[in-house]
């Protein structure tokens, strides 16, 4: 049977495109598959300062020199979602979202996590148009103007820091009383005269006026009481949930729905390998992205190799 590639890389953040650097160069022959915007997470982040050898870069500008990097040496790149992939006998099917299936003799999911959305009546209905997931891609529109963040975690407060340069003030509200953030972006939380925390709170409601946000309503997790907060941007970075749909019959999940691999990024299915964010594991970072995906194409290389 005629197999049309070796490696089928599923997404194309920092784990997918530096496993298609490792494939490539390794002679394999590579297909990248992106549903949404390449580069993954990393083109909804300000800045980059803990990748080494770069002490600073913009995101998106980090995600375009992988983006280069990654079909350089002859991986393909392709816009398409995957609906499912189905194991053979030492080969895969992989089902893209218009219906194609392709054949492959391993396949890399680096499908990463998608953003907790914000669970309160009339949410959905004012994204992108009060409420926000992407400080880089909507801050602008609210230049001079007051706004919420949500969550005390990495991206809730370096997105905070990125807002203080646009907007007039920005109130971080956390459910417990510390951060889960790292401590130097804490402190710069705390040092920025323009940011305010508000600890111990969850969000109850919006409030709607003319049909625009204009503010939330927020509760004390431990009395109860009710804080009305004027605003017109509510940014909520309450976490992420893997992108494994596609995987839920294969399993290869925990039962969060994070991909379970063992030292070689394997799962328990030959020849599938998780790599990046969607894998389980502590430590989230680009440089723990790139890792897995260096990891995992080496992998896939002995395999087809045998
Ligand atoms: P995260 O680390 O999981 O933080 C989520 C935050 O939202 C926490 O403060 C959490 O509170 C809060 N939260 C969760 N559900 C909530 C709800 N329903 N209502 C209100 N608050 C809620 O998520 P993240 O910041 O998106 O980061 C995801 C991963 O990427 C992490 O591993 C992170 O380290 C990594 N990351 C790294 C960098 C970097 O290194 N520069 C940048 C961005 C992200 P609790 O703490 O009380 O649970």
């Amino acid at each position: 049977m005629d197999i049309q590639y070796d490696v089928v890389i599923v997404g194309s953040g920092p784990a997918g495109l530096t496993a298609a650097i490792y494939a490539s160069r390794a002679n394999l022959k590579t297909v990248i598959f992106e549903a949404d915007t390449p580069g993954g997470k990393l083109t909804k982040t300000y800045e980059i300062e803990n990748y080494p050898g770069i002490v600073k870069i913009a995101g998106v500008d980090l995600a375009m020199q992988m983006m280069e990097h990654s079909t350089s040496f002859g991986a393909e790149m392709e816009y398409e979602g995957i609906d499912a992939i189905v194991p053979h006998e030492g080969y895969f099917e992989v089902k893209t979202s218009s219906g194609n299936i392709i054949t492959t003799k391993t396949v890399i999911v680096a499908s990463g996590t998608r953003e907790r959305l914000l669970d309160l009546p009339h949410a959905n209905e004012f994204t992108g148009r009060g409420i926000s997931y992407c400080a880089v891609c909507d801050g602008a529109f609210y230049k001079n103007k007051d706004v919420v963040v949500i969550g005390g975690g990495n991206s809730a407060l370096e997105e905070s820091l990125y807002l203080t340069q646009l907007v007039n003030k920005v109130s971080i509200v956390i459910r417990r009383d510390v951060f889960r953030a790292e401590p130097k972006v804490v402190e710069k939380v705390r040092n920025n005269p323009k940011i305010s925390i508000i600890v111990k709170s969850l969000p109850d409601s919006l409030i709607i006026e003319d049909n625009r946000v204009k503010g939330m309503v927020i509760m004390n997790v431990e009395t109860g009481e009710k804080t009305e907060i004027p605003c017109e941007g509510i940014f909520p970075y309450i976490g992420a949930d893997p992108s494994t749909g596609f995987l839920q019959d294969l399993g290869v999940l925990n039962k969060a729905g994070y991909m379970v691999v063992d030292d070689s990024m394997e799962t328990c299915v030959k020849g599938l390998y998780g790599a990046g964010d969607v894998v389980a594991k502590d430590l989230r970072q680009v440089v723990t992205a790139t890792n897995d995906g260096a990891i995992a194409a080496n992998s896939a290389a002995r395999y087809i190799n045998g």
